[in-house]
């Protein structure tokens, strides 16, 4: 989603008429249900539906025996019991078949039928809800299967991918390009003989993929695959169930989600979790969406004047404080960590939900996986009626436990704003960003020698540990890291650029919170200069992989870094006190220079202190580092985990756009 609004000004709730205020109450006393056997239950003794919706005045379930274009084959009338659901049973186990509900509203219209809110396995486009046996869809050793153990959020390495771009370029040497699948075959090359696909993953070292929206969403056409339509999937349909499109065969119900496990299946053998990008803050439609389909109004804020309310800038939002809507969110998490074990969920707009709930969120997952970890972007895309001081926000974010917001911060401070496409930052030249720098090296959190009034986006410690942090540089939205450098650069040569991409990074990587990138930034692919690239064509999404060939010494770095940041858990501090207490900045005003140790063997690291030095400026900084043995870990857009050399301290010259990293290892 765009990153439009990082802090808002207090809603306009207080001051709303009557009309508003009594929906609001009336919503309240909408009795909430939190089973976990809505809308279809299937076993050997029969099919039972349960519908939530209160103030329905009938509901009928319609059974169908293919996903499109046929007329039912049974219908059955429910009636409305306890918690504000309707129920219907049938003694026949249905599975093979479709089913859809068509809810009369309390007004006594007919609403279209809708495959309901909780469908876990659909056909075609999602519009047919179908009844599978999960049981059959477990890839061999699924009982057994578990993703990578971690102690703290902060010792992940997150990258962030779409399924298309990562393997639909005819480099990729995939067999099952765009497909969930892509993610389960071994030993696919470049034509050059480079790793792609799941084995790039395992040179690169990274370990969780973040991949782009994959439940069912609205807008590319499941019917007309061949058409090869791209989106990004910020348009939800259907929450529980994968999107067809990523499936060998969207009218086989049970393919996606057998697809889907196999590719966490293999992930998960590979040593790398899998973290869902997951939009509940807003639907695809308003008045057509399953939530209004079944539950009219109810799901959605409203402004006073009873339209939707847009804080998603998509039309509609969410009303995750409303009881139902806050079962929904929770229940739906914890499907997906069940069900196929996914291993961390990103949330999109996560400030359009209420804290209470986003706490809520991770204390389930906790219960279910304490190695779950769940971030989000900690803003808006416009006003919403929830007051401020509730919203899952940045700013909030020390009041919630076991939730990580993205850093702004640190983004625009290292490579300039994000919408501006020529704007520079620390590591391209520009002044004025070095305490802003200083705070994503802190995980913004409070340090004695952070001065927060001079930070570009925030002017206080919102993080209460640095695992609430998540740093990063790009990602999907905006410019990619290439097209960024390239149009704040003009008239720089490329090995300029790639230069100042691995300041960039080096600083994200060693920096205290969670490290985050965007897929095939390690091969300096770009997106042709498209900012917004949510529906363009695979010739601008697609990574060609032939760039990790031409661009091997990037590559090189990149897995240098994460080596490095892997095996030293002083770059992965879990508290603020050890950050405050281990993290020393050298004095100096050198415009684009900051300086600092990591000491005291910081977090049981084996390496006694750890001097870093940036010099994103244009001219060489002659550092004064303590006179000692010192191993050279990075030095003039080198690095190597396990050191380049041997250094005596005195004056060291730390060249232009490098970092330089030294390590005190007795
Ligand atoms: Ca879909």
């Amino acid at each position: 989603m765009k990153t439009l609004i990082s802090a808002l000004a207090l809603s306009a709730v207080a001051g709303a008429p009557v009309m508003a205020q009594n929906m609001e109450s009336d919503y309240a006393s909408w009795p909430a249900y939190s089973g976990d056997d809505l809308e279809m239950t299937v076993d050997a003794r029969g099919t039972r539906f349960a519908l939530w919706s209160p103030k329905a005045k009938a509901a009928t379930v319609y059974v169908y025996d293919t996903d499109l274009n046929t007329p039912p084959v049974d219908s059955l009338e429910m009636r409305l019991g306890d918690g504000g659901v309707w129920r219907a049973q049938t003694p026949a186990p249905l599975y093979g078949k479709f089913y859809t509900f068509r809810v009369t509203d309390a007004s006594g219209r007919r609403l279209d039928e809708t495959p309901g809110v909780w469908a876990k396995a659909t056909g075609t486009n999602g519009r047919r809800a179908a009844i599978i046996d999960f049981a059959k869809t477990d890839p061999q050793g699924w009982a057994a299967d578990r993703g990578p153990e971690l102690k703290a959020m902060t010792d992940a390495v997150v990258y962030e991918m779409h399924h298309r771009d990562f393997s639909i370029h005819p480099s990729s040497g995939i067999v099952h390009k765009g497909k969930f699948l892509a993610l389960t075959e071994p030993a696919t090359r470049t034509p050059q003989g480079a790793a792609t696909g799941i084995d790039h993953l395992k040179e690169l070292g990274v370990t969780h993929v973040h991949i782009l929206p994959s439940y069912d969403y609205n807008s590319v056409d499941e019917a007309n695959l061949p058409a090869n339509e791209y989106n990004w999937g910020y348009d939800p349909y259907n929450y529980n169930t994968p999107e067809g499109s990523y499936s060998t065969d969207p009218a086989n119900p049970e393919a996606r989600v057998r697809e889907m496990k196999a590719m966490v299946k293999a992930l998960h053998d590979a040593g790398i979790g899998v973290v869902m990008d997951v939009v509940y803050n807003h639907t695809a439609g308003g008045d057509d969406s399953n939530f209004s389909l079944t539950a009219p109004g109810y799901y959605y804020r409203h402004r006073s004047d009873g339209t939707y309310s847009d804080a998603s800038g998509c039309g509609n939002e969410t009303a995750s404080e409303r009881a139902q809507m806050r079962n929904f969110i929770i229940n739906s998490v914890k499907y997906w960590a069940k069900e196929y074990h996914i291993d961390g969920f990103r949330f999109d707009l996560m400030a359009i939900h209420d804290m209470e709930t986003m706490d809520a969120v991770a204390a389930e997952l906790k219960k279910i996986n304490p190695s779950i970890f769940v971030y989000g972007e900690g803003w808006t895309a416009g006003d919403s009626p929830l007051p401020a001081e509730r919203r899952a926000l940045k700013d909030n974010v020390g009041r919630m436990t076991g939730i990580a917001v993205f850093s702004d911060d640190i983004r625009d401070a290292v490579k300039g704003h994000y919408s501006d496409a020529a704007d520079r930052g620390f590591a391209t030249g520009k002044p004025g960003n070095e305490e802003t720098v200083k705070i994503g090296i802190v995980g913004a959190t409070a340090h004695p020698q952070v001065d927060y009034a001079k930070g570009n986006n925030s002017k206080r410690p919102y993080a209460a540990a640095p695992t609430q942090v998540v740093n990063y540089v790009s990602c999907h939205d905006d410019l990619t890291l290439t097209d960024k450098l390239a149009k704040s650069m003009p008239g720089s040569a490329e090995a300029e650029r790639q230069r100042a991409a691995r300041l960039a990074q080096t600083i994200v990587f060693t920096s205290q919170g969670t490290p985050f990138m965007f897929a095939g930034e390690e091969v300096f692919r770009d997106k042709k200069g498209v900012h917004n690239s949510y529906k363009s064509p695979d010739s601008v999404n697609a990574i060609d992989w032939t760039l990790k060939t031409r661009n091997a010494a990037q590559f090189d770095y990149y897995r240098e870094l994460i080596k490095l940041r892997k095996a030293h858990p002083a770059f992965r501090m879990t508290t603020a006190e050890d950050v405050a207490r281990n993290i020393v900045f050298d004095k100096t005003d050198a415009p684009n220079i900051v300086s600092y140790s990591i000491r005291n063997n910081a977090n049981g690291d084996e390496w006694k202190e750890i001097k870093l030095i940036f010099n994103g400026g244009t001219t060489p900084f002659a550092a004064k580092v303590p006179k000692g043995e010192w191993t050279v870990i990075a030095r003039d857009g080198v690095l190597r985990a396990d050191g380049l050399g041997e250094s005596k301290g005195g004056t060291v010259v730390v060249t232009p756009v490098s970092a330089l990293i030294l390590a005190r290892t007795k």
